[in-house]
Parts: structure tokens; C-alpha cells; sequence
């Protein structure tokens, strides 16, 4: 029996839910997931398998227009992730398909891989809303075009059938039941990210990174976990503790419950808050806090 295997770079505009679909096609949450676009800042693989087969997901930031260096990075990162995938995995979000969209369809769509396109969120729109734009994608250049909700898991065995038969042959990329090539350290971080971003507001989240000081083991069943928020102003610095740290103790508690269910341990977690003005637009700073 061959072995196929191959890498999808899963791509679209921030928000179609590509983070979403990922972490339910690997059955763990790895990437994280917000209702404020440009969530996902690096390149993430998910890995999923079976006997005879194994997928590389790679998960992107959402392509749009650049507008800071990290902005710069981040549609950089979308495109570099094309580089050498077998499938293209093209994300849209069930009627809402505009412009954009279009133009990003009509872009990938003149690219040798295999390409399929998942119209998201089917949840969320009527039968009619569906089928009327679903026949407006007749003519792509896809391999497939295939309706799922990533949330509630509709479609997505159909297209994991999809995503497999146009698997090349190839070798097992990664150990036999990993689900990411991310090390704890960075899933920790970004865990912690997401939930500010979950409880923070307007300019300050985007404004946040998270440098992970330390990861001590300190017995079988404890670990802890020194990470520094750090923001682009004294005002959103004062945002993010918080009354009496309340807003910290919030991001910290909502933060551990989920690292604690991914290093299956309990966890101390140790959260400071540092102001470093325009991180965002500093090369050193961003590789810091882990992009580049
Ligand atoms: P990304 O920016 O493309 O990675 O999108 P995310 O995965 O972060 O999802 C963006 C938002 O869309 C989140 O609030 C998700 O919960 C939501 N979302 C993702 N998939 C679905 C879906 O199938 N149905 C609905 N209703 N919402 C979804
Ligand atoms: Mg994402």
C-alpha cells in the first residue's frame, strides 16, 4: 500500500475561519481563533493522519493590505506558504463573497496545485443565500467547491475525503500522531494572546505580544509558566491589568485552563505587563516576540 501525504496551505481574507477549520481537521486546538481578523501572525502547521496517510495544514495570517511591518510580515508569510504545497485549500465565508474574495479565487486559481475551494460558515446563511451563490462558483477553476460549517463540523468529512484523494504519494512528514511542529513554548504564547484578545478591546489588542520567560517543571503534575505581556502604550499597558489587575487575572485564569488541558498538568501561571513603544515596527522587537 502506497503512503500519500502532502502540505495544504489553507488561505482566504482574516476571519473566513482557516484557524477554525484547521484545529477541527486535526481534532485539537492548536491555533487560535478570534472574531477580530489578523489573528493568526506566523506560519502554524497542523498535522493530521491515519494509516496510510498523513496532511500538513498550513494554517496563514489572512491575506490583506499591509499597513505596519508586522502587517507586511503577515502577507508575506501568506504568500511564502504557497511555496511548495501540494494543496491549495481556498477559504470563503457562505454569503459574504465579494470582491476580494473573488479576486482572491481568480488568483489561486491560476496555480498548478490541486485546489479546493470550502465555502465556510453554512451555519450562518439560508438554504436559498447558499445554492443562489454556490451556482455563481460553477465556472472556478477548482477541483471542488465544498459547503461546510469548520464550528459545527458540517462537510468536513466530505471534504477531508476531497483533501485525501488529491494527496500526491509521499513520505510521513512528521512522527505518527503529532498534530503540530510547534514547540509548547510558542502554543503557550499564543494561547495567552488569544485570550486577551478574547477580553481586550479596540486599538489594544493588536498593539500585544507575548514573550514566554520561562517553562519549569516543578513536579509530575505542576508546571510553572513566567510570560510578559507587553503592549505599545502606558494607557493600553493600564488597560490590559486592569481594576485591581482584574482584566490580567481574567486573561491569566481563562489562559490556563487551556494550557493546562494542552500540557495536560497543572499549571501556575505568572503574567507581567511591559510597555515597549511600536514593537510592531521593530525588527528586533518582532523577533523577540517571535515572528521573522
Ligand atoms: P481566520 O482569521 O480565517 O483564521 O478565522 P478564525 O478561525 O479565527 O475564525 C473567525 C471567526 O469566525 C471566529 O469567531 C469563529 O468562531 C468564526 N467561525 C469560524 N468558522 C465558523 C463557522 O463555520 N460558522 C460560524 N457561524 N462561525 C465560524
Ligand atoms: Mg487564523
Amino acid at each position: 500500500m502506497e503512503f500519500r501525504s502532502g502540505f495544504i496551505a489553507i488561505m482566504g481574507r482574516p476571519n473566513v475561519g482557516k484557524s477554525t477549520l484547521m484545529n477541527a481537521l486535526i481534532g485539537e486546538k492548536i491555533a487560535i481563533v478570534s472574531e477580530k481578523p489578523q489573528t493568526t501572525r506566523g506560519r502554524i502547521l497542523g498535522i493530521a493522519g491515519g494509516a496510510d496517510w498523513q496532511m500538513v495544514f498550513v494554517d496563514t495570517p489572512g491575506l490583506h493590505k499591509p499597513r505596519t511591518k508586522l502587517g507586511t510580515y503577515m502577507v508575506k508569510a501568506a504568500e511564502d506558504a504557497l511555496d511548495g504545497v501540494d494543496i491549495i485549500l481556498a477559504m470563503v465565508t457562505a454569503g459574504e463573497i465579494g470582491a476580494q474574495d473573488r479576486a482572491i479565487i481568480e488568483r489561486l486559481g491560476r496555480r498548478k496545485e490541486s485546489k479546493i475551494l470550502a465555502v465556510n460558515k453554512v451555519d450562518a446563511v439560508s438554504r436559498e443565500t447558499l445554492l443562489a451563490e454556490l451556482n455563481t462558483l460553477h465556472e472556478v477553476p477548482y477541483n471542488a467547491v465544498i459547503p461546510i460549517s469548520a464550528l459545527r463540523g458540517d462537510g468536513l468529512d466530505e471534504l477531508q475525503n476531497m483533501l485525501r484523494t488529491h494527496l500526491p504519494e509521499g513520505p510521513r512528514y512528521f512522527p505518527e500522531d503529532s498534530v503540530t511542529d510547534q514547540p509548547e513554548r510558542v502554543l503557550c504564547a499564543e494561547i495567552i494572546r488569544e485570550k486577551a484578545l478574547l477580553n481586550l478591546r479596540e486599538e489594544v489588542p493588536h498593539g500585544i505580544g507575548i514573550e514566554m520567560q520561562a517553562i519549569t517543571k516543578l513536579s509530575e503534575r505542576l508546571t510553572e509558566i513566567h510570560a510578559t505581556i507587553y503592549c505599545e502604550r502606558e494607557a493600553h499597558k493600564r488597560i490590559v491589568i486592569g481594576k485591581q489587575g482584574s482584566m490580567l487575572q481574567r486573561i491569566g485564569s481563562a489562559a490556563r485552563l487551556d494550557i493546562e488541558q494542552l500540557l495536560d498538568t497543572h499549571i501556575v501561571l505568572r503574567l507581567w505587563v511591559k510597555v515597549r513603544e511600536d514593537w510592531r515596527n521593530r525588527p528586533e522587537d518582532l523577533r523577540t516576540l517571535g515572528y521573522e
